[in-house]
């Protein structure tokens, strides 16, 4: 049945982010059913998901509650739009919970139906608000290397993913990059405070470069996620600040993974102390139920978009879709009522960090760091030096799939290895993730000395 299913599979789906060769040989895995923290395969396997799906199922599988709230709306509505001054109750409800959430100066939200959406949403406002402030020549927007910010053409010119601009371009132009603040692969020759630092000098000599009056917005990751759960060091977010406050410069604070308690707030901004002018969201907005995504948007921006804009010529058939935002508010109430965020901060997130470390003392982890239930483990060939293997190893990957098959997903960015499980796991599945976590590094070391 399992091969029957990968070959139909095989025969007609083309999978994102997949090497449509390998799957060829090797076929995909069937995943049928998931509750709590764990996914079934067809096999009868039962595997802890130790990345919330693609970082989004932050109440876990199974809720009851979500399939509940999806079915009521979509008996009562199942459908209408929210273009040409129409509205419906879900969107104005769920509206109005996300910016009681959010920070206070932020009170306005445009819904889309995923981050990537979310993305190009963004790029279109920050322009149109400075041309509505008549500065129309403000259209650059920095990026990060690295960055992930979506798959449209919009969200992967915006992003810094090298492999991704190489396919199908051009990308959309007046975007730029600079370095990331990966102070393990990239920064190693300095303290983490001083590379820090020099990542922030990195965007105001960028500015300096484009001119602080043709440049619009910095976007960025709270925590860089996808690029591979790159924690940046204390000094840099109180840095950048500092530069873009000294040139006017909007910053884009990309919420989709960081959002709706993975790092232990309610945002990932709230850590870290920043006030964005906007927020794309999705993902953890409805724990990945149904697709949903939105930019939360500050009030310097919105009061602009409102009183001198007009009409805003921008929006998708599902912006506010009234199943997916039934859902996400059924899902928000949950998180908040369970006190799911606080759990992360005071609980779980700590527990994580501490048994996580552990995993520190392996031969193959140059680093172990984690922030909230986010975590990363750097595979090194040499301890003592920190010096990778060689690329045509793919120890990421080999890790990877050991991983899987032993029962835990984890995912591989090069040689990184990531978690970020649903945020309701607990202590002790914490410690079955580690043992199986230390389990698979085990055996890729066996693996990788043949
Ligand atoms: N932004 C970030 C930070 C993401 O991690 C992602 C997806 O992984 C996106 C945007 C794109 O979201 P979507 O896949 O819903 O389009």
């Amino acid at each position: 049945q399992t091969q029957e299913c990968q070959a139909r599979d095989r025969a007609h789906h083309l999978h994102p982010f997949t090497d449509f060769k390998a799957l060829g040989e090797e076929g995909s895995r069937v995943i049928t059913r998931a509750e709590g923290v764990y996914i079934h395969d067809s096999r009868g396997h039962r595997i802890l998901d130790g990345m919330a799906g693609l970082w989004c199922v932050n109440l876990g599988y199974g809720r009851q509650e979500l399939v509940e709230a999806a079915r009521e709306q979509l008996e009562q509505l199942p459908y209408y739009n929210t273009f040409f001054k129409t509205t419906h109750p879900p969107a104005v409800r769920l509206a109005e919970k996300l910016c009681e959430l959010a920070p206070a100066h932020m009170n306005h939200v445009f819904f889309t139906g995923s981050g990537s959406e979310a993305n190009d949403t963004v790029l279109r406002m920050v322009r149109r608000y400075w041309a509505l402030q008549g500065k129309p020549g403000k259209r650059w927007i920095i990026g990060r290397e690295n960055g992930y910010h979506g798959s449209t053409v919009a969200g992967m010119s915006l992003g810094g993913m090298a492999p991704m601009h190489d396919q199908g371009g051009p990308c959309v132009p007046e975007i730029a990059h600079i370095r990331q603040p990966y102070w393990f692969g990239e920064g190693r020759d300095q303290s983490p405070e001083a590379f820090g630092r020099a990542c922030a000098e990195a965007l105001e000599a960028k500015i300096l470069e484009l001119g602080e009056e043709n440049v619009a917005a910095f976007i960025a990751e709270p925590v860089q996620g996808a690029g591979g759960a790159i924690m940046p060091p204390a000094s840099y977010w109180p840095a950048i600040k500092a530069v873009l406050a000294k040139h006017d410069i909007l910053l884009v604070a990309d919420e989709v993974i960081c959002g709706f308690g993975r790092l232990g707030e309610w945002f990932g901004s709230q850590h870290f102390g920043l006030e964005p002018d906007l927020m794309p969201i999705a993902k953890g907005l409805s724990s990945g139920y149904l697709p949903i995504g939105g930019v939360l948007v500050g009030d310097r921006v919105a009061d602009t978009l409102i009183e001198e804009g007009g009409e805003f010529f921008h929006g998708f058939t599902y912006s506010g879709h009234p199943a997916c935002a039934a859902v996400a508010l059924k899902n928000l109430e949950l998180l908040e009522a369970e006190g799911v965020v606080e759990r992360v901060r005071d609980d779980v997130g700590p527990y994580l960090a501490r048994r996580w470390a552990e995993l520190a003392d392996h031969p193959l982890v140059g680093e172990a760091r984690s922030l909230g239930l986010m975590g990363a483990l750097e595979l090194v060939a040499d301890k003592a030096t920190g010096s990778r293997f060689d690329k045509s190893l793919a120890a990421g990957n080999l890790c990877r799939d050991i991983c899987f098959d032993a029962g835990l997903v984890m995912r591989s960015v090069g040689d990184t290895m990531i978690i970020a499980p649903p945020l309701v796991i607990t202590r002790q599945e914490i410690d079955e993730l580690v043992r199986l976590a230390r389990r698979a590094l085990d055996e890729t070391a066996v693996r990788l000395a043949k």
